[in-house]
């Protein structure tokens, strides 16, 4: 038989890359049914935040415009942080006035706002169709600096069992404007522009991706938001100001490591298949073994920069020294710290958080082991902060206005 004719032979690495990336196809169809509307005002004018550099270029194009002309939009939009086509002193005014006909320089509307004792802030932002979604700014104790934690989509696909956001059924997909412009508005209300070149202490220095929804299920919106605060003449933020949290979508992993080659944290919550699959649903399709591959493969476990393992701690259900033991087994090897995050309980959960001392004692093992494990002290009670709380709050709030 000639060689030609012979069916390929194909080891097991290509056909798992295969899986993943029929996998990925699915995930992208399904991205695209809750796909975010246009982002376009009712009079027609198009919004500019969000559009890459070659987006931008081709907008301009269409009317006329040189590609320096993007060039100097990306400089006033995101350096600048303009949301006004008249400040932009280095464009004539009559091209400022052709630009405002077409086009707006958006910002999500802020529903609400509150900051709290411990200066947490947190935003309910509304988009143009009346959607919402929070953002949660996150100050850091001991330096002038903080993270901003940003949604991804309404809602979310997924029903993790402690989780406030899995109780709401997922309604859409941000789009790249939205995600950007969270922080955005984030930087907005702390006037925090221009952005900073290079390592300027800035309190809005840090992106988590970590707010309501599942970002890998919403991935090229997410890709292209990133890409856009990470371009060097804009927003400027370092990949390694950025993390992503995922509750282990492997085949996106493998995606967002070689594209966006961002901090990566998993929310594991659970060191067994079958507790994990009671509460971490997605489980029964990317079990833990799956989601540790997929850890060992992204980048940054061979860079040394770390990934993240998200613990939370439900008192009498994960939270036992035989399973600190058994996490510190599992992520041996790997470059990787340990989150462990206090449940925060919400009306009609049925979990409690772990008492200080059982948190203290599952610290002490997780930390013997010679991983950082900082308990993250839940921030902003008194307003809420937790994933997926302001915006029920907001909704109970409007339906008691109604009634
Ligand atoms: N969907 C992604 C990112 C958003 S959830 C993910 O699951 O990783 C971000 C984090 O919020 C998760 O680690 C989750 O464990 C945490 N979280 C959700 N509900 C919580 C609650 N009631 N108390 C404390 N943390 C919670
Ligand atoms: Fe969705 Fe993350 Fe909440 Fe799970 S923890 S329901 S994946 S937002």
């Amino acid at each position: 038989m000639h060689a030609d004719i012979l069916p390929a032979i194909r080891s097991p690495s290509d056909l798992a890359a295969d899986m993943n990336a029929a996998e990925r196809e699915r995930i992208r169809a399904k991205a695209a049914l809750f796909a975010p509307p246009p982002a376009q005002l009712a009079d027609g004018r198009r919004d500019l935040v969000g559009l890459s550099r070659e987006e931008l270029v081709a907008e301009l194009d269409a009317i006329g415009e040189k590609p320096f002309r993007a060039k100097q939009l990306w400089h006033w939009i995101y350096h600048q942080g303009a949301t006004d086509f008249a400040r932009m002193s280095s464009i004539a005014r009559p091209l400022q006035e052709k630009l405002a006909e077409r086009f707006v320089i958006g910002r999500p509307e802020t529903a609400t706002a509150q900051t709290s004792s411990d200066d947490t802030r947190k935003w309910l932002f509304r988009f143009r169709d009346g959607q919402e979604a929070e953002t949660v700014y996150i100050p850091d104790r001991r330096e002038d600096r903080g993270a901003v934690c940003i949604s991804s989509q309404v809602g979310c696909t997924l029903s993790c069992t402690f989780c406030h956001t899995g109780t709401q059924r997922l309604v859409r997909n941000l789009g790249a404007a939205e995600i950007v412009g969270q922080f955005m508005a984030a930087r907005d209300s702390y006037g925090e522009w221009p952005s900073p070149k290079g390592e300027t202490p800035r309190l809005l220095s840090t992106i988590v991706l970590m707010g309501m929804g599942e970002p890998l299920y919403n991935y090229d919106n997410v890709a292209k938001a990133m890409r856009i605060v990470m371009d060097g003449e804009g927003i400027a933020l370092s990949r390694r100001r950025i993390t992503l949290s995922t509750s282990g979508v492997v085949p996106m992993m493998d995606r967002c490591g070689e594209e966006l080659g961002i901090n990566l944290a998993v929310s594991l919550h659970a060191v067994r298949n079958d507790l994990r699959d009671e509460i971490v649903p997605l489980n029964r399709k990317y079990p833990i073994e799956a989601v540790l591959d997929a850890c060992r493969r992204y980048p940054s476990a061979s860079n040394a920069r770390r990934i993240t393992f998200e613990y939370i701690m439900l008192r009498g259900v994960n939270d036992s020294e035989a399973e600190a033991r058994e996490l510190v087994r599992l992520i041996r090897g790997l470059p990787a710290k340990v989150n462990l995050i206090p449940f925060n309980p919400w009306p009609g959960s049925s979990f409690k958080p772990s008492t200080k001392e059982q948190l203290a004692k599952f610290a002490a093992i997780v930390m013997d082991a010679g991983f950082a494990s900082p308990i993250r002290m839940p921030r902003g009670r008194d307003i809420l902060a937790a994933c997926g709380q302001l915006k029920t709050a907001s909704e109970r709030l409007s339906a008691g206005a109604k009634s």
